[in-house]
């Protein structure tokens, strides 16, 4: 399945408003199960997909992802997104890091729960983003991979499935957490709950 001339390295894409240990054992098992030599993570700029939503300000986001990883020494972030004015889209990042003389000869894993998977119909270009990188599906509480059917033949087959122990964890939770005064540790690393707390994020929306 995989193709041992080839560097790989993975790209974990997100909101992560805030980051937590879903989306870290997500990128560390998919590490260890692809062999990949680094994990990215890129947090959105201004995300598509959440046009309405208050999402925080793109500089904390992208503290909490740096503050999250700092201590693994095969995962780094990427300003790719933040640093981009209007959306973000996953292709126009893919196309990017192709370009770079650096990943020249590197194979891309994007690595996403099966919730982002199933809307990936509604992604811009999602053909061609298959055509980039290797699309790694991870198993997400509440979503089965029964669901993948419903997806076109042509994505489906592209996208290869990564069962990981669930956690239940999801951003929007922990906000509503915060907002309710209970407590979210052990959900998020310690340095990402500090951050949270200095800067008081979640505690109005
Ligand atoms: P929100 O509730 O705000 O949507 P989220 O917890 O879904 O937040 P995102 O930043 O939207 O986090 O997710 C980024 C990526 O990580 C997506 O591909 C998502 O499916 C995946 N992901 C998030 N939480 C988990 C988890 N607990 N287990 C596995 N994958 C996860
Ligand atoms: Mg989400």
């Amino acid at each position: 399945m995989t193709n041992s001339s080839k560097r790989r390295i993975g790209i974990m894409g997100g909101t992560f408003d805030p980051i937590h240990y879903g989306h870290l054992r997500a990128a560390d098992e998919a590490h260890a199960a692809f062999d990949l030599s680094e994990v990215i993570f890129v947090p959105t700029g201004h995300p598509p997909h959440k046009v309405g939503d208050t999402v925080s300000p793109a500089e904390h986001r992208y503290m909490m992802t740096v503050l999250a990883t700092v201590d693994c020494p095969y995962f780094s972030v990427s300003r790719i997104e933040i640093d981009k004015t209007g959306k973000s889209y996953t292709i126009d990042t893919l196309r990017q890091l192709k370009a770079m003389p650096e990943y020249a000869d590197t194979e891309f894993y994007f690595i996403t729960g099966l919730d982002a998977v199933m809307d990936i119909v509604s992604w811009k270009n999602p053909e061609e983003i298959m055509s980039l990188c290797k699309f790694v599906a991870v198993n997400r509480y509440g979503y089965t991979y029964k669901r993948m059917e419903e997806l076109p033949e042509d994505l489906r087959s592209a996208i290869v499935s990564l069962e990981i122990p669930l956690l239940a964890i999801s951003s929007t939770e922990l906000r509503d957490r915060i907002r309710r005064d209970r407590s979210i540790r052990f959900l998020v690393p310690p340095s990402v709950e500090h951050f949270i707390r200095k800067y008081l994020l979640y505690k109005v929306r």
